[in-house]
């Protein structure tokens, strides 16, 4: 299971991007977002100020 960011509740901080292991973090328009290079490693739930990560 992947990690996707909630568009919704993701304020665009960019605390996760910097934190992701394999760099599946990125700006997409407005908020980020991650792609398919996500290994579940769960880093970015635990850095999002806001819970804007989430276990698909
Ligand atoms: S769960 Fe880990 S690998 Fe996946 S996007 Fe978040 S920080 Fe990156
Ligand atoms: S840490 Fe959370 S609020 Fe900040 S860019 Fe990432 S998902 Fe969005």
């Amino acid at each position: 299971m992947a990690y996707v960011i909630e568009e919704s509740v993701c304020i665009a901080c960019g605390a996760c991007e910097d934190n992701c292991p394999v760099n599946a973090i990125s700006m997409q328009g407005d908020v980020y977002a991650i792609n398919d290079d996500c290994i579940s490693c769960g880093a970015c739930a635990d850095i999002c100020p806001v819970g804007a990560p989430v276990e698909e």
